[in-house]
């Protein structure tokens, strides 16, 4: 492909971009397509000679679109948004054209200086304090295994990396049920093994962890001779949007000289809106957080913010510096590879620094503020209805409800079968979760192009499906 001929795909693209946008709600927002149907349809070898593009985009529209579920559908309430604004797709599509490798500053000065200023950027806007700097990542996941590395060298006095966890005592950490399982994975891969990560019993409607029963299994393992190491706080957890409470969570780090992370992944985007801070009191006291702006910021996927009070402890925990990646860059540059487990990095700061500014934070911060009203209106309006019950209270715009037949022996077969006849027809898009071991229906709104109608059109899906099943059930 020559240059001329990029321009032109580029422009088509950049037209076929407006139109699957404007016509997106005409779609099904689930993909419709059966398993397997994708893998038939693609030649089982790769070609010998070249394929004209014209081609390879009738294929794409073809093949690959009936496969694709609509992430940026306005009716996407399934798990929580990936919202891709246009200018955060232009920033991607620069980067993809420059393609740098912003491992090190030397390797693309310019990657890392904004990834400075955009990390202060959101740390102003979501209001936290100042002692936080911070670094891109690409997932919570990733920041999350940050942490727990940092956590474990800090409990093994800087050792583990160097001699392994063979032979020591073993580490314990600490978080309740209702984080996401980016935490267990952090556990396993730090190697200290899913039974030594305690799930603290929960407690009140926030399912925030019982500070009681955290201090007694801390001071349990203590003197079991096992070695504590931190704790995982959750800010709107993935099910049903638990948050721990912040404050006694590090009052009691602080008691055992612990480390804190708190996930808030999806809601730490809302703290843009100084009125919903109360969910995180004290977030300041924490060693460190991670929230998405891939998420509800309308930053697109990949993108974490992971902010951190002491960087020189994660530094201490993920630096190697190798002789080929040495460089004769002036004192106190900042290699952000350091700061993350994988060397190469995206330049991901262009499309945060392109939303800031092509938005601003006050039209953020209204996009925030209608989706968790839509929600809870339409909250409202499901808990008015005769056979839904609402199981937990919005947190955000998130909430769970069920759907009750009073004769079904069996609520969690017919809530299943609910949500995946309501997904078969594709008009909205939602997903189940357990709440104390019943399987729940879960809702969240934070699409950046849905309007009020989009989140109220589902009670209108959620009211047929009822009367459909209703008429269906054997009396
Ligand atoms: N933490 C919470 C609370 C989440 O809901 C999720 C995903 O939805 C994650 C972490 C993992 O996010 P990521 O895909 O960025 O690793």
């Amino acid at each position: 492909m020559d240059w001329p001929e990029f321009s032109r795909w580029g422009a088509r693209i950049s037209e076929w971009a407006r139109v699957y946008h404007e016509t997106i709600r005409s779609r099904p927002v689930r993909s419709q397509v059966a398993s397997g149907d994708i893998l038939k349809a693609l030649p089982e070898s790769p070609p010998k000679l070249g394929t004209d593009m014209e081609a390879i985009f009738t294929d794409f529209e073809e093949i690959v679109m009936p496969g694709i579920t609509h992430w940026q559908h306005p009716r996407f309430f399934a798990y929580f948004p990936a919202n891709a604004t246009p200018p955060s797709m232009l920033a991607e599509f620069l980067t993809s054209i420059i393609a740098p490798q912003c491992m090190l500053w030397q390797t693309s000065p310019a990657a890392t200086e904004m990834e400075t200023r955009m990390i202060d950027w959101l740390r102003q806007s979501v209001g936290l304090a100042d002692d936080f700097s911070g670094v891109i990542q690409d997932t919570a996941s990733t920041a999350t295994l940050a942490a727990v590395l940092t956590m474990r060298e800090r409990a093994l006095n800087w050792q583990g990396n160097e001699e392994g966890l063979s032979g020591k005592r073993p580490l314990r950490n600490y978080c309740s049920c209702e984080v996401h399982t980016s935490v267990d994975r952090a556990i396993w891969i730090a190697g200290i093994g899913q039974e030594n990560l305690i799930r603290v019993p929960t407690h009140g409607s926030t399912r925030a962890m019982d500070p009681n029963a955290l201090d007694a299994n801390i001071a349990e393992d203590i003197a079991a001779g096992l070695t504590p190491a931190g704790i995982v706080a959750c800010i709107g957890g993935t099910g049903t949007g638990a948050c721990d409470n912040i404050t006694e969570v590090c009052d009691i780090a602080e008691k055992y000289g612990l480390y804190v992370h708190v996930d808030a992944a999806w809601a730490g985007a809302a703290m843009i809106c100084s009125e919903f801070r109360g969910l995180w009191n004290d977030v300041d006291r924490a060693n460190s957080v991670v929230f998405n702006p891939h998420k509800w910021l309308g930053v697109q996927f990949d993108c974490s913010a992971h902010f951190v009070k002491e960087p020189d402890d994660l530094v201490r925990t993920l630096a190697i510096n190798p002789e080929y990646l040495r460089t004769s860059d002036r004192d106190g540059v900042i290699n952000y590879s350091e700061w993350s487990i994988s060397l190469g990095r995206r330049f991901r700061a262009l499309k945060i620094w392109f939303v800031l500014r092509v938005y601003g934070l006050d039209y953020l911060k209204t996009t925030i503020r209608n989706h968790v009203e839509w929600s809870q209106q339409l909250c409202e309006m499901i808990r008015a209805e005769p056979n839904f019950e609402i199981i937990t209270e919005p947190v955000l715009s998130l909430f769970t409800f069920r759907f009750v037949l009073q004769n079904s022996s069996d609520l969690d077969s017919l809530n299943q079968s609910f949500v995946d006849r309501i997904n078969d027809q594709g008009e909205i898009y939602i997903t189940q979760t357990r709440v104390n071991g019943d399987l729940v229906i879960r809702f969240q709104a934070a699409q950046f192009e849905a309007t009020r109608d989009d989140v109220l059109y589902a009670l209108n899906v959620l009211r047929e499906m009822s009367r459909s099943m209703i008429t269906s059930e054997p009396n």
